[in-house]
């Protein structure tokens, strides 16, 4: 048909009333009209008589309960169809019920999907701000539970000092989780940046150190630290590398028992190694790949005694990518756990020099 042909019959609206196509919807049947110069051919059959054809097919194209188009087929001479063409056309027509109704389906699939990621962005964006708006009235109840403490408004008396320190633990523990939800939203929403600056790999692991120092002497778990000599100073963001290596530390000081803790640290083409390594229950080969997963604990049981939320190494896996490094575990269960990440020495500038 041509562009003209085609647009005369898209103007007309047929009707179930319609000879034809109205038919065949009706009947659910095909329907032939051999002739459509005899009887009173329909407004749409008289522009495709005038078009010069004669005899005409119509297939329904059938759903159960719904009828989706027709299927019609003309030619220039009057007269039946064969009943060979007219069952051709019905497998046809059935086929092409099938692939317009997987079309449908693929349009609402993708729909969806666009809908559930504005879904996702919402709540990063609805997390990311109750995160925020949580740290600074829990900042002021913990900076008012110090000031008890330290016995600013007088000395406590025993009983109240201890449940005031069990506010501030508990406290300071709230504020790790509202902290931690933060940097996940803002990961999720695509908000968290790095700011890349200078930075010593001796710096950050010393850092880590002295904040994981305590635990482990109190678990009396001897801890070791080998930084390569004349490291190269790093690009990359401190403060993030920071937590990232204060969390694989951390872990391994939450679950090791007994033993040792080795931290290592070295250049290895142009990226920075730094190793952690325990003597803890090791993580099962099944669990390996999951506990980078957001909320992935080995022990998820209401029972687990390690706190944690399960997001410090999805959130560590996050930060490391966004340098350009990896992060893995090697792990044999009972005989410790190794975490290893590396890291370009100049994150951030490979893409500049390309
Ligand atoms: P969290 O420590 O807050 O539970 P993480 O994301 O840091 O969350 O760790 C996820 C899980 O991985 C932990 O709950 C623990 O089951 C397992 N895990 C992490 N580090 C170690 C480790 N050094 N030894 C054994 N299991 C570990």
């Amino acid at each position: 048909m041509g562009d003209e042909l085609i647009a005369a019959i898209s103007d007309q609206a047929i009707g179930l009333n319609d000879p034809g196509i109205g038919d065949a919807a009706r009947r659910r049947a095909p329907v032939q009209v051999p002739d459509l110069s005899e009887g009173t051919p329909s407004p749409a059959q008289k522009i495709v008589l005038d078009a010069g054809y004669r005899g005409v097919l119509v297939v329904p194209l059938l759903r159960p309960n719904k009828i989706v188009g027709a299927l019609v087929v003309r030619r220039r001479n009057p007269g039946e169809f064969d009943q060979q063409i007219v069952h051709l056309m019905e497998t046809f027509a059935a086929q092409s019920v099938l692939a317009i109704q997987n079309a449908k389906l693929f349009r609402e699939i993708e729909e969806k999907g666009r809908e559930l990621e504005a879904a996702s962005r919402h709540k990063s964006q609805f997390l990311a701000n109750m995160s925020h708006e949580l740290r600074t009235p829990l900042n002021s109840v913990l900076g008012f539970t110090e000031l008890l403490v330290d016995g600013i408004y007088g000395e406590l008396p025993d009983k109240a000092k201890a449940t005031v320190a069990r506010v501030q633990a508990n406290g300071r523990h709230l504020l790790g989780l509202i902290n931690d939800v933060l940097d996940l939203s803002k990961i999720e929403a695509g908000q968290l940046t790095l700011a890349l600056e200078d930075y010593s790999v001796g710096q950050i692991v010393r850092s880590t150190v002295t904040a994981v120092e305590p635990l482990a002497r109190s678990k009396g778990l001897s801890l070791a630290v080998t930084v390569a000599e004349n490291l190269p100073l790093g690009r990359g963001d401190e403060r993030r590398l920071t937590q990232v290596l204060l969390n694989l530390a951390g872990n391994a000081v939450k679950f090791t028992e007994r033993g040792a803790i080795d931290i290592l640290a070295d250049a290895v083409d142009g990226h920075f190694e730094i190793i952690v390594r325990d003597t803890g229950p090791g993580i099962a080969p099944t669990d390996q790949a999951l506990i980078f997963d957001e909320f992935q604990q080995v022990d998820n049981s209401s029972t687990r005694q390690k706190g944690g939320t399960g997001l410090g190494l999805a959130i560590s896996k996050r930060i490391v990518e966004m340098h350009g490094g990896t992060i893995g575990v090697e792990s044999v269960p009972g005989s410790g756990s190794t975490f290893r990440m590396k890291i370009p020495i100049r994150a951030g500038e490979d893409v500049k020099a390309a």
